[in-house]
């Protein structure tokens, strides 16, 4: 679950990360009670689940309630990056002297955690990379061992911060590391990670992402869920159980397997098609949860066709046959459905499918050329 800034701000606050204080706000009305509440300067800031929000105008200093309320009116509703403003966060501006970069990663080809520290801030932080790498210096961190007073001092120097902001960059590092193990995240994120005129280092921003595997010991991570950013079908597989990952494409994909599941993403892409989703719906592939399964691939509007790529090993596929068509009479689903029904009691299943004699259900021997009719489908190409 990535969560918006106030959010990671909030759970940086819990490991004893200074940032701004400030408020949220879903309206003008309260933008200006909060903002006149804070004291001016204050920033108003966009609540949305994207990096850039400066850039896009959804960050903005205001010197006075005038500019709060037209800040935040013009905020309000915005589309940055096709995210709609719902929420409002406004702070104590700072002033600030430099921006500077703090991350923690997990670097799974070492196997190891990345500290990645520049005094390059502000910025996107890729272009950096992409552009001058050695003005981002990274830090290895054994989980083992972890982080170090010296090993975290020795990495602002290397990436050049300010002498008079090192103190407060690795007394920040520290707990950052503290946030990204203990609160279990897949990544923290400070930038900017400002040096004020008065010489304090704080956090200007935070992008944290939780991981949502360690959400069983996290129970407070419900309150994030209310307004962190989960994209709906998600949410829908989730309630239903479903290991689902909603993508971008334009083919619906079920398959019997994370595996299978995969191979069925890689097929679709090989035949110049695209992904809507990643769906395993494990061994179960009964009548209960090809109708779930269904019916979360159905709210997505870019899907075009479907793809059912099940392999009959355990599972018997007359059993998945007859679990889709009793699907089918239960949900409405508004594309084809293209099925690949391979192993135990393939003939049979094909002979059910047959039966039912539908021109939505269309059924191929093999995986390969189930995902080219499908992908044919969803490009208008045929049926
Ligand atoms: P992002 O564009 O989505 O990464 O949003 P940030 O929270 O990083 O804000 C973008 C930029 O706005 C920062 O890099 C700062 O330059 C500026 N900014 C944010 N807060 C303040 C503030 O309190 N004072 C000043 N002067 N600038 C700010
Ligand atoms: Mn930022």
């Amino acid at each position: 679950m990535d969560l918006v800034e106030y959010q990671g701000k909030q759970y940086f606050a819990r490991y004893g990360i200074p940032i701004s204080p400030g408020d949220v706000a879903d309206t003008v009305a309260e933008a200006e009670s909060v903002a006149t509440r804070l004291g001016y300067p204050v920033v108003v800031k966009a609540q949305v689940q994207v990096g850039g929000r400066g850039k896009a105008g959804g960050v903005k200093l205001a010197a006075n309630l005038a500019e709060v309320t037209e800040h935040a009116s013009n905020i309000l509703g915005l589309d940055i990056k096709g995210h709609v403003v719902r929420r409002l966060w406004i702070e104590r501006a700072t002033d600030i002297a430099k921006e500077y970069y703090a991350s923690f990663t997990l670097d799974r080809a070492a196997k190891l955690h990345l500290a990645m520290v520049s005094s390059r801030g502000g910025v996107d932080i890729e272009q950096v990379a992409d552009t001058e790498p050695e003005a981002i210096a990274r830090l290895h961190v054994d989980p083992l061992d972890g982080l170090s007073e010296q090993a975290a001092r020795d990495v602002v120097t290397d990436a050049g911060l300010d002498a008079e902001a090192h103190d407060g960059a690795v007394d920040i590092l520290l707990k950052l590391y503290r946030c990204y193990i203990e609160g279990d995240a897949d990544l923290t994120e400070i930038n900017p990670l400002t040096l004020t005129t008065d010489g304090r280092v704080h956090a200007l921003d935070a992008k944290v992402s939780l991981d949502d595997d360690a959400a069983f010991r996290h129970p407070e991570w419900d309150d994030f869920a209310d307004f962190g950013e989960i994209d709906e079908r998600e949410r829908l597989a989730k309630s239903k159980g479903l290991q689902y990952i909603g993508l971008d494409g334009s083919v619906g994909i079920i398959a019997n397997g994370a595996g299978l599941a995969m191979s069925t993403l890689d097929v679709v892409n090989q035949v110049g098609g695209s992904a809507a989703n990643f769906l395993d719906i494990g061994g179960g592939a009964n009548a209960d949860v090809m109708a779930s399964a269904l019916e979360v691939i159905n709210t997505d509007h870019n899907v075009r066709a479907i793809l059912v790529n099940i392999f009959g090993g355990i599972v018997r596929c007359d059993e998945v046959a007859r679990g889709i068509l009793a699907a089918l009479d239960r949900v409405h689903i508004g594309s084809p459905i293209v099925l690949r029904l391979d192993g135990t009691n393939e003939i049979e299943a094909r002979a059910i499918i047959a039966e039912y004699g539908s021109d939505q259900v269309l059924s191929e021997p093999t995986m390969i050329a189930a995902a080219r009719r499908a992908v044919e489908i969803a490009e208008g190409r045929g049926r």
